[in-house]
């Protein structure tokens, strides 16, 4: 049978690009789980998907009522999960002031880190039910928030501190919007998202791989300089940043190179060693890199992963 893939944020930039590779190997059908229906169908119908290699299901990641909606709409649907993609984002690298996903979390970190966290959770009994022989939960990470690296160097760096925002709740109220208490700083914010992304992939190998034999992943697919997560730069930025990734720090990939790499982390049988972040040299050769010594603290990832619990009602 074909393969059964659920990936988040399907209707733009890596996660479309990824979903068009997939399809047109012939060997998966894709649930994309996005929150605008027309705008996902409208990005399939572009890219020339057929219409029997996908659905469309509802997913708000900033709103947890969302996230258990779309688990019991997919349990219902009746299709198995072999592979889970947490690939949806949002970043907002200009917001002056914080804003709140519907449960009062600061933004980025509730979005790209807490909805996918309950997202995968929840579905992970459905992951084990399936009888694929290559299962796999794959989380999106960015070097931005890998301080052992030149971009992850560029301030404002991501620091999830003590904890003591996220303990709080991220509400901006009784507790700092950000994860280390913390001003508001929404480039930061993303960052700090995308540590908790890479350390809950960990978390996860830790402790359910050897049980489940699922692989858990992350990886940096690469600059793609072209996608809307800059859409809320400044213009000036969005003019001159696809150049600069192009000609000055060469880490520029097209969507479409990028699509290729996420798929084959999806479905290439030789990349199903688990708890590993992946990147690409620049002959397009995937490999096992190293997360920054934050990234990599298993100690911040059982603590992140036990806060996050409470936060989203597991605990
Ligand atoms: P895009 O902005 O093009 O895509 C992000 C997707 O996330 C969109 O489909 C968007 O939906 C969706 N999304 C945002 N908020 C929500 C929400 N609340 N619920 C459901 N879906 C949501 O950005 P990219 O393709 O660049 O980003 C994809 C991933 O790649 C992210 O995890 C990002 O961190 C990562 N990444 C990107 C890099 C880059 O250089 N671009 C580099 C490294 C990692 P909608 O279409 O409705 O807006």
């Amino acid at each position: 049978r074909k393969g059964s893939v659920v990936i988040t944020g399907a209707s733009s930039g890596l996660g479309l690009a990824t979903a068009k590779t997939l399809a047109e190997s012939g060997k998966w059908h894709i649930i994309m789980a996005c929150r605008d229906f027309l705008k996902a169908e409208k990005a399939a119908k572009s890219v020339g998907m057929a219409k029997e290699n996908y659905t469309i299901m509802h997913l708000d990641l900033a709103s947890l009522d969302s996230v258990r909606q779309f688990v019991d709409n997919f349990k219902r649907s009746g299709r198995p999960l072999d592979v889970l993609v947490c690939n949806a984002a949002v970043y907002q690298p200009t917001a002056r002031e914080p804003s709140f996903t519907a449960e009062g979390f600061e933004l980025s970190v509730g979005t790209n880190h807490l909805g996918h966290f309950l997202l995968s959770r929840l579905l992970l009994d459905e992951m084990k039910q399936s009888d694929y022989p290559s299962k796999r939960l794959i989380i999106v990470g960015s070097i931005t928030g890998n301080t052992n690296t030149l971009a992850g160097n560029v301030p404002p760096k991501a620091n999830l501190g003590d904890l003591r925002g996220l303990q709080g709740g991220l509400n901006g109220l009784n507790s700092s919007p950000m994860i280390d208490g913390a001003e508001f700083d929404g480039a930061k914010a993303y960052k700090d998202s995308k540590v908790c992304n890479m350390l809950t992939m960990q978390e996860f190998h830790r402790r359910y791989h050897e049980d489940t034999s699922i692989t858990f992943a992350s990886l940096y697919p690469g600059c793609i300089a072209t996608t809307g997560l800059f859409r809320e730069h400044i213009p000036l930025f969005r003019l001159l940043f696809p150049s600069f990734q192009k000609f000055i720090t060469k880490g520029f990939v097209s969507e479409e190179e990028a699509g290729k790499r996420l798929a084959q982390v999806v479905s290439d049988p030789s990349l199903t060693k688990s708890g590993v972040y992946w990147s690409w040299n620049k002959a397009s050769a995937s490999f096992e890199n190293q997360l920054s010594e934050e990234a990599s603290d298993a100690d911040k990832a059982r603590k992140v992963w036990e806060i996050s619990e409470k936060l989203v009602g597991l605990s």
